[in-house]
C-alpha cells in the first residue's frame, strides 16, 4: 500500500491519509482527482474499514469498474468485491429494489428507459386527446424530468401557482394532468423511469427514518467523483447519507460542470463547505495527463470566465507540440483531414488507433466523420448513439424478459403483445386497457381473467389472448429454474421472433439475428461471470439491471482498437493520446441555443475546457466554413473559443484568414479520387461573403471582372489563371439565372464545376468553361 501512497505527490496524499470527516477536493483537469479517490478507499480498506462500509458513486459504471478493478490490484478482490461502487443510478435502484415494498412498488419493478417513457407519454397525450403539436411528447418529458429532479410531485406541483402558471403561459395548462396520469401509469405498470430512481431514493429516506438510519450506518464512508455535475435529487441523497458520520469526501471541479441542462448544480460544489461542519478543502494543481501546451491554453480558456474558484493548474510534463487549428471548406473535408490526419500520425508513430478520439457539440457532427474514417478503413466506435439494448430487435427480446420478471409492465406488453403477429389487433388492446383502469388491474391480470369478464369478443380472441398469457407464464416457469441464458435462447425462439426475423432474408435482416446471437453471447458472459464469482447461476433479474442501467459507454469492449467518437459531454474523466475537437463554429460551439445569457456561454466554454483538457500530447481544432445544417448549407464563422486561447499556443495548418489569392493546400486525401481539385480556393475573410461595393462607389465598376471561358483544350496554365479568378464566396452574375453566391468549387481546369446557389432558381452546379458568369 505504502507503494501506491508514495507514487502519489503531497498534496495528493493529504486527502488519502485523512480517514475521517467532510472533505473537498477542487483541482482542475487531470490533476489525479480520480486517482486520489480510488487510493484512498484502498487506503481505507486496509486500515481496516470493511468494504460494505463504503460508498462510492462515479459518473459512468465503466469508471466504477475501473476504479473496482484497480482497487482489486491493490487489496485482493476478494475484498474489493463488496465495495458499493457505482452510478447514482445503479446504487439507488438496488437498494430501491430491496426497499420496495415500502413505497407499494414490487421489488421486481422494471426501469423504463427514456424510450418506454416517451412511448407512455404519447399514449397519455393521445388519450387525453390532445394536440401532440403543441404537447410535444420529448418536451413533456424533460418537463417532468425537471420536476423530478428538483423534488417537484405531483402534489407539490398542484401546490405551485407559479409552475401551473409558467406552464399555462406556455399554452399547456393540463401539464399538471399529463403529470399525474405519467405517474399513475407507471405505478400501475411497476415501473420506475430514471428520474423516479433518484426521487424515489429520496422519498424513502425521508418518510422511512429507520431506513435512513440503516444506509447511514452501512455507509459509514462516502466518495463522489464529478462531484460538481450532481442535481438537487442527487445532492440531498448524498447529504441524507452522510450526516450521522460526516465521513464524506467529494471531488470535483467547477470548471468541469457542464450539465445545468439537465439540472445539475453548481451550488452543490461552492456551497459544500456551508452544507458540513470543519469541512477540509484539499487542492491539487499539479497535471499529470497533458503538455504544458495544453495545459496553460486550457488555463487561458477557463480565465474568461466569470463565475470560477481561484485555482491553479500547472504540469511538469514537456511543452509538446502546439494545438493545431485547421479550417476546411467543408464538414465532408473536415472529415477527411481528421481521418488523413489519423491515418498519417498512426504509420509515422506506430500509434493505436485508441490513442484518438474525435469529440464533436452534437451527436449529429459524427456522420461526415464516420465517412471519412470508412474510407480509410481505420475501425472507430461512437459512444453515445442508441445503445445496443435500444435497437429494435434487441429491445423486442427484452420486452419479453420484462414480461417475465414483471408482467405488470405495461410498455413492454404493448410492445410485444402482437410482435410478431399474432391476431391481437388495437380494439382489442384498447377494451383491455379500459377493462384494466375500470377495475384497477393490469392489463395482463385482466387478460388472465378474459372468461370472467365481458369484454365482447370472439372465443378466437379470447384464445388468442389466453395462448399468450400461457407462453409468458411458461417462460416464467423456465425462469425459476434455469439461467439467463438458457431462458433467453428460449424466448427468442419460442415468442417467433427468430422465425420472424428469418424471413427478412436482406442483408440488415440478417443483422438483426447476428444481434440477437450477440445479446445472447454477452447473457452467456455474464451467466458464466456470475458463477465464476459467488457460484450463483446468473439471475434474469440480474441482467435485466444491468441492461437497463447500461450506458453505451459501459458496454465497450476493450480488447477492439478503436478510434473513440463521442459528444463531449461523454467524454468527461476520460482521457485520450489524441483528441479532435471539430466543429470548431460560432453557433455550433459555443451552441446557438446556449448564447442568451453570460451563464449559458460560459457553460458552453466550461464544455471546451473539458475538451481540451481530454487531450495528453495533442490537440486539433477544426473547422468548416460551410456545412449542412437542418439539411440547408450554412455558412460558418470560427468558433470564438479559437480565438480566445492565447495564440503562443497555436499552430496554424491553414491561415487563419486568407486573401482573395488561392492556396494550394495540399489535400491530404490521397486515396481520393486524384482528377478531384488538388488546390483550394479559400474565402476572402472566413465565413464572410466579399464585401458588395455600393454603386456609389467609384472603384465599383473596376471590380466587375469579365471571366472568360475557357476551352476545352485551354492548358493548365490558362486553368490555374482562371482559378485565380473565382472564389467560393463570390457574388456572380449569369446570364440566365441571374444573380447567386459561389458555393463550392470543384475539379481543375477544363472540367472544373462551380456550385452557386442563384436568389432565383436556387443550386445549381455549372461547368466553367460553358457557364457565361461574371463576378460582381
Ligand atoms: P478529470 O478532471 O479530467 O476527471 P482527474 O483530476 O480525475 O481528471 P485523473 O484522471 O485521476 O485526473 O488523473 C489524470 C492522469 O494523471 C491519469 O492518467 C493518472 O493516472 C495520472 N496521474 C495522476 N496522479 C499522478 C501521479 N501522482 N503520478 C503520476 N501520474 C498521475
Ligand atoms: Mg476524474
Amino acid at each position: 500500500m505504502q507503494q501506491y501512497i508514495s507514487q502519489l505527490n503531497e498534496a495528493q496524499q493529504l486527502p488519502v491519509l485523512q480517514k475521517e470527516g467532510p472533505m473537498i477536493i477542487i483541482a482542475g483537469a487531470g490533476s489525479g482527482k480520480t486517482r486520489v479517490l480510488t487510493i484512498r478507499i484502498a487506503y481505507l480498506m486496509q486500515q481496516g474499514v470493511d468494504a460494505f462500509n463504503i460508498l462510492s458513486l462515479t459518473f459512468t459504471n465503466k469508471a466504477a469498474r475501473e476504479m473496482k478493478e484497480r482497487i482489486a490490484s491493490i487489496v485482493g478482490a476478494s475484498e474489493a468485491k463488496n465495495l458499493w461502487m457505482g452510478t447514482f443510478h445503479s446504487i439507488f435502484a438496488k437498494i430501491l429494489r430491496s426497499e420496495a415494498d415500502k413505497l407499494g412498488f414490487p421489488s421486481n419493478f422494471t426501469i423504463y428507459d427514456s424510450q418506454d417513457s416517451l412511448r407512455a407519454i404519447s399514449g397519455i397525450i393521445k388519450e387525453m386527446q390532445l394536440d401532440k403539436d403543441v404537447y410535444k411528447p420529448k418536451q413533456i418529458l424533460s418537463r417532468i424530468s425537471s420536476f423530478k429532479n428538483s423534488l417537484v410531485t405531483v402534489k407539490a406541483y398542484y401546490n405551485d401557482p407559479d409552475l401551473q402558471e409558467a406552464d399555462a403561459m406556455a399554452k399547456k395548462p393540463r401539464m399538471g394532468e399529463i403529470y399525474r396520469n405519467y405517474v399513475d401509469r407507471c405505478f400501475k405498470s411497476g415501473a420506475m423511469d430514471f428520474d423516479d430512481l433518484l426521487l424515489k431514493t429520496n422519498e424513502l429516506l425521508t418518510r422511512f427514518p429507520e431506513v435512513l438510519a440503516k444506509y447511514q450506518n452501512r455507509f459509514r464512508y462516502i466518495m463522489v467523483d464529478e462531484y460538481q455535475d450532481t442535481n438537487h435529487s442527487q445532492y440531498l441523497i448524498v447529504r441524507a447519507l452522510s450526516d450521522k458520520f460526516q465521513n464524506i469526501c467529494v471531488v470535483g471541479d467547477d470548471a468541469q460542470s457542464i450539465y445545468a441542462f439537465r439540472g445539475a448544480n453548481i451550488n452543490n460544489i461552492l456551497n459544500f463547505q456551508k452544507d458540513y461542519e470543519g469541512v477540509q478543502t484539499y487542492r491539487l494543481e499539479q497535471n499529470y495527463r497533458s503538455t504544458k501546451n495544453i495545459v496553460e491554453a486550457a488555463n487561458t480558456i477557463i480565465d474568461k470566465n466569470k463565475v470560477k474558484l481561484d485555482k491553479i493548474v500547472w504540469t511538469a510534463n514537456d511543452f509538446g507540440p502546439k494545438i493545431k487549428i485547421h479550417r476546411s471548406m467543408t464538414d465532408a473535408e473536415e472529415g477527411r483531414f481528421v481521418a488523413s490526419t489519423i491515418f498519417e500520425q498512426k504509420m509515422q508513430n506506430q500509434l493505436h488507433n485508441g490513442s484518438f478520439a474525435i469529440l464533436y457539440r452534437t451527436n449529429a457532427q459524427s456522420r461526415a466523420m464516420e465517412d471519412a474514417l470508412r474510407k480509410r478503413d481505420i475501425p472507430y466506435r461512437i459512444y453515445g448513439g442508441l445503445s445496443f439494448y435500444q435497437r429494435k430487435e434487441i429491445k423486442d427480446v427484452l420486452c419479453y424478459l420484462r414480461l417475465v420478471i414483471n408482467p405488470k409492465d405495461e410498455e413492454a406488453l404493448f410492445r410485444v403483445i402482437n410482435y410478431p403477429a399474432r391476431g391481437i389487433g388495437d380494439t382489442t388492446i384498447e377494451k383491455l386497457t379500459v377493462a384494466a383502469n375500470h377495475y384497477k388491474r393490469s392489463i395482463f391480470e385482466v387478460m388472465q381473467n378474459i372468461d370472467k369478464i365481458d369484454l365482447k369478443l370472439n372465443n378466437g380472441t379470447k384464445q388468442k389472448l389466453k395462448d399468450f398469457v400461457l407462453m409468458i407464464r411458461s417462460f416464467q416457469v423456465i425462469n425459476e429454474k434455469q439461467d439467463a441464458f438458457f431462458l433467453t435462447d428460449h424466448v427468442a425462439k419460442k415468442s417467433g421472433l427468430v422465425q420472424e426475423l428469418k424471413k427478412d432474408a436482406t442483408p440488415e435482416g440478417m443483422l438483426r439475428i447476428q444481434n440477437i446471437e450477440e445479446l445472447l453471447n454477452g447473457i452467456k458472459d455474464f451467466t458464466e461471470g456470475q458463477v465464476e464469482v459467488d457460484g450463483a447461476r446468473g439471475s434474469l433479474e440480474e441482467f435485466m439491471e444491468d441492461v437497463a442501467l447500461a450506458t453505451d459507454l459501459d458496454n465497450d469492449t476493450t480488447d477492439q482498437d478503436r478510434v473513440a467518437l463521442m459528444t463531449i459531454h461523454l467524454a468527461k474523466g476520460l482521457e485520450f493520446p489524441h483528441v479532435f475537437v471539430v466543429g470548431m463554429e460560432e453557433d455550433l460551439f459555443p451552441s446557438a441555443m446556449s448564447m442568451s445569457t453570460r451563464s449559458e456561454l460560459e457553460e458552453e466554454r466550461r464544455l471546451f475546457y473539458v475538451a481540451l483538457t481530454r487531450a495528453e500530447h495533442q490537440a486539433y481544432l477544426t473547422y468548416a466554413q460551410s456545412r449542412y445544417r437542418w439539411g440547408k448549407l450554412t455558412d460558418c464563422e470560427p468558433s470564438r473559443f479559437i480565438e480566445e486561447i492565447d495564440s503562443q499556443y497555436l499552430e496554424y495548418l491553414t491561415p487563419p484568414e486568407s486573401n482573395y489569392r488561392y492556396q494550394s493546400t495540399i489535400d491530404k486525401d490521397i486515396f481520393d479520387d486524384v482528377d478531384k481539385s488538388k488546390f483550394r480556393l479559400s474565402k476572402p475573410v472566413a465565413g464572410k461573403p466579399p464585401v458588395k461595393k455600393s454603386p456609389n462607389d467609384p472603384s465599383s465598376e473596376m471590380n466587375v471582372r469579365k471571366l472568360k471561358p475557357v476551352g476545352a483544350n485551354a492548358s493548365n496554365s490558362q486553368a490555374n489563371l482562371f482559378d485565380n479568378q473565382l472564389t467560393i464566396g463570390n457574388i456572380v452574375m449569369h446570364e440566365r439565372f441571374g444573380k447567386g453566391q459561389v458555393l463550392n468549387l470543384e475539379g481543375i481546369a477544363a472540367d472544373k464545376k462551380a456550385e452557386i446557389k442563384f436568389e432565383v432558381g436556387g443550386i445549381k452546379k455549372l461547368l466553367l468553361r460553358f457557364a457565361k458568369l461574371d463576378i460582381i
